[in-house]
């Protein structure tokens, strides 16, 4: 018999119909007390062997309707690999369909929005990174849920450089980003690691939404909140996650800042600037356009050409993290955004944009920041 399920870490589905391998009805849930819904990812048993074919349905009121057409879902047999399923679009289908097929070589196949990044393996990471020398992991706050927000501290320089992710949750790729970028940190043969490490100390927060991880949602914390609307005056009844990190960011300062985020829509990897904020300098733009041209050339993965429009001369939302970074500390804050598709200057045919690519950038996204400390402060 093939069924459905998805009540597991980071599950979302809803089955609608199942009469037989070729006929698979399924939706997407909303995030709890929101409208936003885009995440899905689900177990498909009992169709070894089978021709399947599997709709999502109702996706034009979906989150980002843009991020549907070229897009594959993700697929594993393991959990441990995750390639592209044969997938396609139709607007006009049933208010929207992703039609997905595949031919299971097992009993269990998992199948994706993004390859998922799990809580579970959220506090291995944090065991992991925690267990290496000179590394600090402190609780900072907890989720509506009552989860902690993790903060890895690494080195012990003068600069203070922030880097979190997963303020939306459902942007699993950010968190894969972050185990790329921590495991280069703590690797003690790396030079550049140890540069990093001996001139800044790097506050790491891989997941600042472990509620919204845990359910499954899109971009939302337990209540419903968009964690990233929430900078200019988050509270402990709304967005405790976000208060407990900019509360520790204040305690420290913050000379440099990253974002890390993933885009369902725009197949490309870029960051969106921070320009349109009122105090916004010289300097500022200096460092957004040296950080951009280092990481151009470190990595073939990243580009300038395409991305967000800039926001116009004192426009930028400060309810986002990176503008009110920005403007209360007068710093380099930049929001990375990696694609839900595949970077299409380069892309991979089996895997698309991978958790394998999300931590090769983390690794040279470190590289950028290493070259340009002595001109943050
Ligand atoms: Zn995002």
């Amino acid at each position: 018999m093939i069924t459905i399920d998805a009540a597991f870490d980071s599950g979302n589905i809803e089955v609608r119909r199942i009469t037989g391998a070729d006929d698979i009805v399924l939706a997407i849930r909303r995030d709890h007390l929101s409208e936003f819904y885009q995440w899905f990812h689900f177990r498909l048993s009992g169709a070894r062997g089978q021709a399947v074919t599997i709709r999502i349905v109702d996706l034009a009121g979906s989150a980002y309707p843009g991020g549907w057409p070229g897009y594959r879902a993700v697929m594993s047999s393991d959990r441990q690999h995750w390639a592209r399923a044969d997938t396609s679009y139709d607007p006009a289908a049933d208010n929207g369909t992703l039609t997905i097929k595949m031919t299971p070589d097992s009993d269990q196949v998992w199948c994706a929005y993004f390859a998922p990044y799990s809580l579970e393996r959220h506090h291995d990471l944090v065991a992991r990174i925690g267990g290496a020398p000179g590394v600090q992991v402190d609780v900072l706050g907890h989720s509506l849920d009552g989860r902690p927000i993790d903060r890895i501290r690494i080195g012990d320089g003068p600069l203070q450089l922030w880097l979190y992710a997963r303020q939306h949750p459902g942007e699993s790729m950010a968190q894969w980003w972050m185990e790329g970028a921590l495991e280069r940190l703590v690797d003690a043969g790396d030079p550049a690691a140890r540069a990093l490490r001996a001139k800044a100390t790097l506050h790491v927060v891989p997941n600042m939404n472990p509620d919204g991880s845990v359910r499954g949602h899109l971009r939302t914390n337990a209540a419903g909140v968009n964690l990233n609307r929430e900078w200019a005056a988050p509270t402990a009844t709304r967005s405790p996650e976000v208060l407990c990190v900019l509360d520790a960011m204040i305690a420290s300062g913050v000379d440099g800042a990253m974002d890390v985020h993933g885009d369902e829509a725009i197949p490309h990897v870029f960051i969106a600037d921070f320009e349109g904020i009122p105090s916004i300098t010289d300097k500022q733009l200096a460092l957004l356009a040296d950080y951009k041209a280092r990481l151009v050339r470190i990595s073939p993965d990243f580009q300038t050409r395409r991305g967000y429009p800039p926001s116009g001369a004192g426009k930028a939302n400060l309810t986002m993290s990176t503008n009110a970074l920005a403007e209360r500390f007068g710093c380099l804050a930049m929001t990375l955004e990696m694609p839900f598709k595949d970077n299409d200057d380069l892309p991979c045919p089996v895997q698309g944009w991978s958790p394998e690519r999300s931590k090769a950038l983390g690794r040279d996204c470190l590289a950028a920041f290493m070259e340009m400390l002595p001109d943050l402060r």
